[in-house]
């Protein structure tokens, strides 16, 4: 068991798009455990691996935030295949802490992705499982939730995380 420091808005890692995860082999089954204790560490219901300075598409998600073992999702290149509906609802990221907005996202998305099993897995989500899902994929492709904002609340909101970067206050 481990937990990895989470990088913060600002890392270019987390600006690029994650390379797809070719052999599931030891060391990707050790990070994905890894996540899992860094996410329930954190507290947090999703995290992607870059968020873990790792630019491999891997994500896990546990809404109860580790009080049901069996909840805990670990998926591997994942893809939402389908989307449809709208919700607007506050969210937040681990990589930017302390800001929370409202964004809207599908209400419902079919996720498909591969487990730690080697396995095709498919997923119906709703609501906030949806939500999710979309944040960490997003995660993936290099956006944060701030990306959906309007460009001026995004350029207050970076402008702010920056500067306390360099005043130390995010590390
Ligand atoms: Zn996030």
């Amino acid at each position: 068991m481990a937990i990895l420091p989470i990088l913060k808005i600002g890392h270019p890692i987390l600006a690029r798009r994650a390379e797809p995860v070719i052999n599931i082999d030891e060391e990707i089954v050790r990070l994905a455990r890894d996540m899992i204790d860094t996410m329930h560490a954190a507290p947090g219901v999703g995290l992607a691996a870059p968020q873990v300075n790792v630019s491999r598409r891997l994500i896990t998600v546990d809404l109860t935030i580790g009080e049901n073992p069996e909840e805990i999702i670990v998926l591997i290149n994942p893809e939402i295949t389908e989307a449809e509906g709208e919700i607007r609802e506050e969210e937040g990221c681990l990589s930017v802490p302390d800001v929370r907005e409202q964004v809207t996202r599908p209400a419902r998305v079919a996720v498909k992705g591969i487990g730690l099993d080697g396995n095709e897995e498919f997923f119906e989500a709703r609501d906030t499982m949806a939500r999710v899902f979309c944040h960490e994929l997003d995660h993936l492709n290099g956006l944060f939730f701030i990306d959906h904002l309007s460009p001026l609340k995004k350029a207050l909101i970076k402008k702010r995380m920056l500067k306390r970067l360099e005043k130390g206050e995010l590390s």
